[in-house]
């Protein structure tokens, strides 16, 4: 019997036991025992009448035991063994009502593996299991003893700090990042080591709309949205302003038809360079959403109501027109940015039109085909078999695009699919990339991958290379481009010239090579990221 169904069986039982008492120590009940103990020796004579007057008052005692222990012991999570959610909050609202003074003293944290479902996938079930028990671990390691550390919904855990050390933004700050560091070491799997990484929102003492336990975790959760929602590995610091962000996230889907029309939504560019010559080889298009209230809004936010009120045809469009548009203007002040890659969706790729709407987009701006990177997710590639999307690819090869298999490693792709859909390159995914200059796993299955793309002549980009060392090892592993933080974050329009006369004048007096150009743009110093892109 596996843990859920003991789990299960605990919970049936626990159900039973509380109905049975819940008759016994009804009121109502007290009133029919002497109407029961008459009718006992009316039917079965003395004996009965004995045996009634025993069983009754045993069972009740019985079932108040076993209610006290239900209510002493909290039910674990049988995955993390951790407590569940409830049983903490209430277990600290208990505390803090024998000991009011530390009402207004607490803090809470809630973590979330990133990319947690991907990874499930990929590993399985039982992996996923292991994944979280381990980084159940080593949150509990970093907290102290009396500390609370508990199960939240899916790959979410939370902690209540009783510690009065955690006052302040900066420690909570500090501690985020000791529980990402200790999420971030491998964790070994049958012989392989996997990496995952984690996000976290906390909610600093008196922060909080109000000081119950309730109001402080749901603090900490409403920051961790919005720490997921810009990415991974972010940290945020819950704010009054969140919450109000929060409600209008819903009105940010009623928005969105207007937005498109406005324009609201622009292309941001992250650049890609050659890992050799650092030269810059294309602009990846992001887009980002310049909401009048709510600033700006990463896709992450906006895209899945997108999908839902099937707007991603018009987002790709509005993507293309102002990205061909940027492109005709570096052309025009000599910036020599040779391609821009754009991210289409299954949405768009099932559309038959497609190829002919962009074709006749490259022709008003008069851009040749093969500056147009067409990028799609190695899960669209690997899980259709859709005629149309096939036949779209192949004509936007034929047509002169260059297809970018994005995120490969996470979908699945079979060989036959990569040269069924006229794939030119593969854009290594980030968490292949990360810590690879420390991880000899890491560097294994990205040489197997780049081995892979060799065999098969595909050009070659890793996503997400964050510092030098990353980009050196993946340099040295031969991989042609890199794109990432390391090099630049995306960035509006208005930026991106600016950007390549400085990297470029950089380029001209740098001896050392493309890594100690990039090192200005290294990791960013730990804690919650301001506004990013
Ligand atoms: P993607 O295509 O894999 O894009 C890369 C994402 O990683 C971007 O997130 C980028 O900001 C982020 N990134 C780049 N370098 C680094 C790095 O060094 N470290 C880390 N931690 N992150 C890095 P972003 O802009 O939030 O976009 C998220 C996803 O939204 C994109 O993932 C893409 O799938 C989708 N997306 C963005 N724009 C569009 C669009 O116009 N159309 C469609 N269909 N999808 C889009
Ligand atoms: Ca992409
Ligand atoms: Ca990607």
């Amino acid at each position: 019997m596996d843990g859920d169904m003991v789990q299960s069986v605990l919970q049936a039982v626990d159900r039973y036991l509380s109905l049975v008492q819940s008759i016994l120590t009804n009121p109502r009940f007290a009133a029919v025992i002497p109407m029961v103990c008459l009718s006992a020796f009316w039917i079965g004579g003395e004996g009965a009448l004995v045996a009634v007057a025993i069983v009754v008052p045993t069972s009740v005692v019985i079932c108040n035991a076993f209610s006290h222990r239900r209510d002493t012991l909290p039910t674990a999570d049988p995955v993390t063994g951790l407590l569940c959610r409830d049983d903490a909050v209430a277990d600290t609202e208990l505390a803090l009502k024998e000991n009011p003074v530390r009402a207004g003293m607490i803090a809470a944290l809630a973590v979330e593996i990133d990319e947690f479902t991907e990874v499930d996938v990929r590993h399985g079930q039982s992996a996923g299991h292991t994944i979280q028990r381990a980084c159940a671990e080593r949150l509990r390691s970093v907290v102290r003893e009396h500390d609370v550390v508990f199960r939240l919904q899916g790959a979410r855990m939370g902690v209540i700090l009783f510690s009065s050390a955690m006052a302040d933004l900066e420690s909570l700050i500090q501690l985020s990042n000791r529980i990402q560091q200790r999420i971030q070491e491998p964790i070994s799997l049958d012989g392989t080591r996997i990496f995952v990484s984690a996000s976290v929102g906390f909610c600093a003492p008196g922060r909080a709309p109000s000081q119950s336990a309730e109001a402080v975790v749901g603090a900490a959760e409403q920051a961790l949205e919005d720490a997921t929602s810009n990415g991974t590995g972010a940290i945020r610091a819950f704010t009054l302003d969140m919450r109000r962000r929060a409600r209008n996230r819903g009105v940010l889907s009623d928005d969105l038809p207007k937005a498109l029309e406005e324009k609201q939504i622009k292309p941001w560019f992250q650049p890609q360079v050659d890992a050799e010559t650092g030269d810059v080889t294309g602009i990846e298009v992001l887009a980002r959403w310049d909401h009048p209230q709510s600033g700006l809004v990463p896709p992450g936010e906006f895209l899945p109501a997108a999908e839902h009120l099937g707007l991603l045809g018009r987002l790709g469009e509005t993507m293309l027109y102002q990205s061909l548009n940027a492109l005709r203007a570096w052309d025009a002040t000599g910036s020599d940015v040779p391609n821009v890659s754009l991210n289409f969706s299954s949405e768009e790729l099932r559309n038959p039109t497609i190829v002919e709407q962009v074709r006749w987009e490259l022709d008003r701006f008069d851009v040749a085909p093969d500056r147009l990177n067409v990028e799609v997710l190695e899960t669209v590639i690997a899980q259709t078999s859709n005629d149309t999307i096939i036949r779209n690819l192949r004509a936007f090869s034929e047509m002169g695009c260059r297809i970018d298999l994005d995120d490969f490693g996470t979908g699945h792709a079979s060989i036959a699919n990569i040269k069924r859909f006229s794939v030119d390159r593969i854009k290594v995914d980030r968490s292949f990339v990360t810590q690879i200059d420390s991880d000899a796993d890491q560097q294994n299955i990205v040489a197997a991958i780049l081995t892979l793309a060799e065999r098969m002549q595909l050009d070659t980009l890793a996503e997400g290379v964050e510092t030098p060392a990353e980009h050196a090892v993946l340099r040295r592993l031969g991989c042609r481009h890199i794109q990432g933080y390391g090099i630049a974050r995306p960035m509006p329009f208005d930026d991106v010239g600016p950007w390549l006369a400085r990297y470029r004048s950089r380029a001209t007096k740098d001896t050392t090579g493309p890594a100690a150009r990039s090192a200005d743009n290294a990791r960013p110093a730990p804690g919650p990221r301001g506004k990013t892109a």
